[in-house]
């Protein structure tokens, strides 16, 4: 049973994201989407919110599970039988970071390999922080994200800004 993990802050999940995921899913018996409850960011969305948001966009996905985690990345893979990271890289500027992340968690485990895809081309420029931003300025940002989250999306920006 060869199991993958994906980690990430997914706040909020993007179709790039889920490009990954459909992809990364193919790969691998089981893929377990991480969400980081990071307490060193402040998320737009809470994490049982972005956990839900994953729960739903990868319904059709028959082998993929959503669960949050916190603390280290390989530890939540040991956790779960995964011996796989799955990451994915859009512009050379994710490349520097991602090569560390990598050898760290080697560093930390040796038998857990961190494997990357690469972006669709559709998806290259795309991130959540930019899908909250332009979202911030009441922009479109249908074709960013799936339709679920773009209805959370710009109801979370419209009570923040009503408050
Ligand atoms: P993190 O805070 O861990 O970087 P993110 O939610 O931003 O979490 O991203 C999770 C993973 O998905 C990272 O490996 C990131 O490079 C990748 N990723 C994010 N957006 C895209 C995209 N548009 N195309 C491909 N990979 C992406």
């Amino acid at each position: 049973m060869r199991t993958a993990i994906y980690p990430g802050s997914f706040d909020p999940p993007t179709c790039g994201h889920l490009d990954i995921i459909e992809r990364a899913s193919r790969l691998c018996d089981e893929l377990i989407i991480g969400v980081l409850k990071n307490s060193a960011k402040t998320p737009l969305f809470s994490t049982d919110e972005r956990v839900n948001m994953l729960k739903v966009i990868t319904s059709d996905l028959d082998n993929v599970r959503v669960m949050s985690f916190e603390g280290l990345t390989v530890d939540f893979a040991k956790q779960n039988g995964a011996n796989i990271i799955v990451r994915g890289l859009r512009a050379l500027t994710d490349f520097d970071y991602e090569l560390q992340l990598s050898q760290i968690n080697k560093n930390l485990c040796e038998d857990i390999e961190t494997i990357f895809l690469t972006t669709n081309l559709k998806y290259s420029f795309l991130s959540s922080s930019t899908v909250k931003e332009v979202a911030s300025y009441s922009a479109d940002i249908s074709g960013l994200v799936p339709p679920y989250v773009q209805d959370l999306v710009e109801k979370k920006i419209k009570e923040r800004s009503d408050s």
